[in-house]
């Protein structure tokens, strides 16, 4: 780590103590966007840390992306998820835009415009072979249709970027990606839905009925978007193991404060063997899930193979802090149960780590893919 990353790390920090966690409770409770949380984080640069300075970014590495997640997750999980949003639409604007395309990194980065990553759909989950919105040939433009489910971002968003079949017949070679205006007549969104956690974060689904695309606007080459969506998703799913490495840490800050102050039995319950186990416990897991994430993203920006490392990063740490907020909760008895607590959002907050950005159960698919065709040494 060096001086650069220590500061950023710092900033962050500052930043998530000041503003992000004492406006947690109320952005959980109310389920709000918080637009001009959001505004203020542009402004301190907390959005598309990899983007180059040439292209208006800060071009930190993705170590530094990895300490900024953690640390806005600390604070609260909604705002840590919106700036990995941002970043991985920014990664795909960087490797794969046009120079009008990463135009628009302007507006992104100070959301100006909101985004929205489109993938899911009622049919393609974790199979994004699934997928059923086609967008055709129509002149020198594109004529989309189809649907999208639980994008994040849905029902704020001003651009969608959108995985649609552009050759049914080629299956995931005939897929591509579109920069779609979601104000263009033919989008229509659901509203928000009511989620067990991360409630600030707005998803919902996007309908497209005859929606007329400009030839400008395909992202990357015809049939390719299913690798241009993988090409980011090891980035992200480093972002994703450092988010829920803040959440799991924040749960042991809290942990220990509450065993220092809580009496039973003439004593604070800190001194109870069995409550310094679960502490400890806590501690040396967040650690550990700490440093797989900080490796990945080494890894990644030294340019080595680093897929293996992310998966094992993301599903190692987002069940870590599933675990780990559950003793949380278990530190404070009864009222870790009870709302407005900070523990009880954390271990709801936790559990979609294990689910976005794939599966555990696809990671585990990954790692076991990777070991069988590199060896496990690789
Ligand atoms: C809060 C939230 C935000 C989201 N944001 C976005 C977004 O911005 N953009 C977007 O495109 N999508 C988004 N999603 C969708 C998310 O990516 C999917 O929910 C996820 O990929 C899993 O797909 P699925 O829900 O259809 O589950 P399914 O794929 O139906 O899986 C159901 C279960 O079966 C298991 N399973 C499936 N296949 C296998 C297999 N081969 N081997 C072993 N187990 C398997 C899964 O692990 C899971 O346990 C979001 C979802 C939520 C809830």
């Amino acid at each position: 780590m060096n001086e650069t990353h220590l500061e950023v790390r710092d900033m962050a920090r500052r930043f998530a103590d000041e503003v992000i966690r004492p406006a947690a409770v109320d952005l959980d409770r109310d389920g709000r966007f918080p637009a001009e949380l959001y505004e203020e984080m542009a402004g301190l640069g907390l959005f598309g840390i990899g983007v180059p300075e040439a292209l208006g970014g800060p071009g930190l590495d993705t170590l530094a992306y990895a300490l900024v997640m953690e640390e806005l997750a600390r604070g609260y999980a909604s705002v840590a998820d919106q700036c990995g949003l941002v970043e991985l639409i920014a990664s795909l604007l960087v490797r794969h835009g046009t120079g009008a395309q990463q135009g628009l990194l302007g507006d992104i980065l100070a959301m100006r415009r909101k985004v929205a990553y489109c993938i899911t759909e009622a049919e393609a989950g974790s199979d994004v072979s699934g997928i059923r919105t086609t967008a055709v040939r129509d002149g020198t433009g594109w004529v989309l249709d189809g649907g999208k489910l639980w994008i994040h971002n849905a029902p704020v968003a001003d651009l969608g970027f959108v995985l649609a079949r552009t050759d049914p017949a080629q299956g995931n070679r005939g897929m591509s990606i579109f920069v779609v205006d979601l104000h263009a007549p033919g989008v229509a969104r659901g509203t928000a839905e009511h989620k067990m956690g991360q409630r600030a974060s707005q998803v919902g689904a996007l309908t497209f009925s005859e929606v007329r695309l400009p030839a400008d606007a395909l992202l990357g080459e015809e049939g390719r978007g299913f690798h241009i969506m993988m090409s980011v998703l090891d980035k992200g799913r480093v972002g994703i193991g450092a988010l829920a490495v803040g959440i799991a840490q924040a749960g042991l800050e809290a942990a220990v404060g509450y065993a220092a102050e809580r009496r039973q039995f003439g004593k604070a319950i800190a001194e109870f063997q069995g409550v310094q186990w679960l502490l400890a416990d806590m501690a040396k897991d967040i650690e550990a899930a700490r440093l797989l994430v900080q490796s990945a993203a080494t890894k990644l920006d030294a340019g080595e193979d680093a897929t293996k490392a992310c998966s094992i990063a993301k599903c190692f740490a987002s069940d870590m802090a599933v675990a780990r907020t559950a003793d949380a909760v278990q530190v404070f008895g009864g009222a870790g149960y009870i709302q407005g607590y900070e523990v009880e959002r954390l271990y709801r907050d936790a559990k979609i780590t294990q689910i976005y950005e794939g599966t555990n159960q696809i990671q585990r698919l990954i790692i076991a893919r990777e070991l069988l065709r590199k060896g496990a040494r690789a």
